[in-house]
């Protein structure tokens, strides 16, 4: 009887291995796979390709009170992070100044507020809202500010200019993909 019942377990301890052998195959099939590891390995060529001297952005400004950009994506992959500003006007900094700061979107408004008599560069000494700034610039020159990228990762960051009135028209958003 015991004898009886120990075979009976032997045959079925076969079974399933015979079942657990019969699966492997069905798993063999994916011959195909080899083509998918060859599609990945072009992509990342492709990114960093594209990602080469894109931590930098060239951002113009002008007489009219504008930017000529409404958003600037930021690279996740980079640490750093540069806005060059250029004005291609001809009015001086005193009427038609611009600058670039960085600050939460929902800090801007104070921000600009609180450096509106701040001269030259309209920002408040210290400003701990403000992660960057650049310098104040008026027609045909160019300045540029750089800030960590860590900085804004949480997102909700934009650039602005906080000369008196502009900031309305001059601001954007900064989006880190
Ligand atoms: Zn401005």
């Amino acid at each position: 009887m015991k004898l009886h019942s120990t075979l009976l377990a032997a045959s079925i301890a076969l079974t399933l291995a015979a079942c657990g052998g019969a699966e492997a195959p069905s798993q063999a099939p994916t011959a195909a796979a080899p083509a998918a590891p060859a599609a990945t390995e072009a992509a990342p060529a492709e990114t960093a390709a594209a990602q080469a001297g894109e931590c930098a952005f060239n951002l113009e400004s002008n007489d009219a009170m504008q930017y000529n950009a409404k958003n600037i994506d930021v690279p996740a992959s980079c640490t750093q992070f540069t806005i060059h500003l250029k004005h291609v006007g001809s009015m001086p900094v005193a009427a038609m100044g611009h600058n670039v700061v960085i600050a939460k979107a929902a800090d801007a408004a104070s921000v600009a507020a609180d450096g509106a008599a701040v001269k030259p560069d309209h920002v408040k000494e210290g400003d701990a809202r403000v992660i960057a700034k650049s310098n104040m610039i008026g027609g045909g020159e160019s300045t540029s500010v750089t800030f960590d990228v860590a900085k804004i990762a949480e997102g909700g960051y934009n650039f602005f200019c906080t000369f008196p009135g502009h900031l309305a028209m001059m601001n954007g958003t900064l989006t880190v993909k």
